[in-house]
């Protein structure tokens, strides 16, 4: 674990250096709207991940003070387990994933890792402890090696290889005149989405942090690149606390726990099994689903 605790967190620089303008990378992560001044409290000291226990409580939030996105959540996420959030597109789920990496601070209630206030202690210690698979990466226009290394300044040709092999795009970037030495992003080569969000899992695997946030990770891949990722980021996902944000169910069937949001209350909770059973807004979800697959293979 040491090593995710270097003094030098890329990220953190990164995110500084947006702040200062020098750069403009607003869509870097989708997770970056318009950050609110979150500076860290004269008295901050570093996380400790000891477990990797994440509790959110009572937390309330809006991005203007005349609209509530966040209803007063509460989400226990025990050291080691998964939490799928789902729900409808606008219910708070991506806002959610934010908070944690403290983009902005709750109105109300707070959010702790391993019982400490993430507000209480530095920004560059909770984001070396987070890795995050955004809903939409924008690259550095740089090499794609570059751009798989860049929380792991340190990282070894070889662990990035193996980190290309785990998001599947290994393959891809073999194939290229120049490998890992192609330029991408927006003077170099495009990459369509789903070979973004490929980069992005890479660069989480080889970050390696305790807290993982998957915000609807694989939604640009087509369903048989979804099911190759999907035991990568399962094994990922073992011994780590998982937040997982997603759109297709049939990839959180196996979470520890599942929330559905929606209109920014959780509105239930329980495992895949218990829930079916429930027969509310998740059976829903999921029967609209198998619908829908059932009518794309059968057209197949
Ligand atoms: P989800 O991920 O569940 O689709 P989000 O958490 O992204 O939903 O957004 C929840 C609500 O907050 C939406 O209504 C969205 O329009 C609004 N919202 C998201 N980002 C911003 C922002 N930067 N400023 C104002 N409103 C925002
Ligand atoms: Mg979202």
């Amino acid at each position: 674990l040491s090593q995710l605790f270097r003094p030098l967190d890329l990220l953190g620089m990164v995110y500084r250096t947006i702040r200062q303008g020098v750069i403009d990378m607003g869509a870097m992560f989708d997770l970056i709207d318009t950050p609110a001044e979150i500076v860290d409290m004269p008295d901050a000291s570093a996380l400790h991940i000891s477990d990797g226990h994440v509790r959110f409580e009572n937390v309330r939030f809006g991005y203007d003070a005349d609209r509530a996105i966040l209803k007063g959540i509460d989400l226990d996420v025990p050291a080691g387990s998964t939490l799928a959030v789902v729900g409808p597109s606008g219910a708070g789920k991506s806002t959610l994933a934010r908070l944690l990496f403290r983009f902005y601070d709750p109105t109300g209630g707070r959010i702790t890792i391993d019982g400490q206030g993430i507000a209480q202690v530095t920004q560059q210690s909770l984001r070396a402890g987070i890795g995050i698979v955004p809903q939409d990466t924008v690259l550095f226009n740089d090499t794609i090696g570059y751009n798989i290394a860049y929380g792991r300044a340190d990282a070894t040709d070889a662990e990035v290889q193996a980190a290309a092999r785990g998001a599947a795009i290994a393959g891809f970037i073999d194939q290229l005149p120049d490998g890992y030495a192609t330029r991408v992003g927006e003077r170099g080569l495009k990459l369509s989405g789903g070979e973004k969000q490929r980069v992005a899992i890479a660069r989480t695997l080889l970050k390696d942090p305790p807290i993982l946030i998957l915000d609807e990770a694989t939604s640009a891949l087509d369903s048989r690149t979804e099911a190759e990722i999907q035991t990568t980021l399962q094994a990922i996902e073992r011994g780590r606390t998982t937040i997982v944000i997603a759109h297709r169910l049939s990839t959180i069937v196996h979470a520890d726990q599942i929330v559905v949001l929606d209109a920014g209350r959780v509105a239930e909770r329980g495992t895949h099994a218990g829930l079916l059973a429930k027969g509310g807004l998740y059976a829903e979800m999921w029967a609209r689903q198998q619908a829908e697959r059932e009518r794309a293979e059968a057209a197949e």
